[in-house]
């Protein structure tokens, strides 16, 4: 799902990590530093999200949000915001600025992709790295692993948060995502 995922991407104009998938367990990737933040956008209020501000989830946001955490397990990836990261040396401004652009970019093509296939997708986790010659492309995954989907009638969660709140039908979620994109 996920190089699926990135070529539409790049059909979008969108840069990747993505080069060739080999088989199902096997792809080649363009080799880069990953950049060590965590860019979390969200259109629908859920998660630490809900539970830092106290409010219910389900809430649909006017505009997406973005948010920054520091990959750093020692630290639980501490939440830090675009100053804390140039300040860390983690990016500099325009690296930041570049991030936040492709962020967004991404947002309204999987949001438009995924709202096709009778799913809201509520919040996502993305990583991006940087290659030899500086680009800075998309890279890590996306996935019900790290993507909120609700189902656009039921809002029914087919993701990993029925894994996480140990809901059930973990399986069964992520064979129906799989379904929605491949068909049969
Ligand atoms: N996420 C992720 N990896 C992480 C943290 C979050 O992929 O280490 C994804 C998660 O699947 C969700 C989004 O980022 O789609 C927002 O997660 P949130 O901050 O609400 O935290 P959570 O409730 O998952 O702890």
């Amino acid at each position: 799902m996920s190089n699926f995922l990135m070529q539409i991407l790049e059909k979008e104009g969108v840069p990747t990590h993505f080069v060739e998938e080999l088989n199902d367990r096997e792809t080649v990737v363009k080799k880069v530093s990953i950049v060590p933040l965590e860019v979390i956008i969200r259109n629908i209020s859920a998660g630490s999200f809900a539970k830092r501000f106290g409010v219910e989830e389900g809430i649909v946001f006017d505009e997406p949000t973005i948010e920054f955490s520091y990959k750093n397990d020692d630290l639980h990836d501490p939440l830090m915001n675009a100053y804390h990261a140039i300040a860390l040396k983690l990016a500099t401004r325009e690296e930041i600025e570049q991030i936040k652009s492709m962020a967004f970019k991404i947002n309204d093509v999987l949001k438009a992709y995924f709202l096709k296939l009778g799913v809201k997708l509520v919040d996502f986790k993305l990583e991006f790295g940087k290659t030899a010659d500086g680009t800075i492309v998309l890279a890590d995954e996306i996935s019900p692993d790290t993507c909120r989907f609700w189902d656009a009638q039921t809002n029914e969660k087919l993701d990993k948060d029925r894994f996480r709140r140990d809901m059930g039908g973990v399986e069964d979620a992520y064979k129906e995502m799989m379904h929605r994109v491949f068909g049969d």
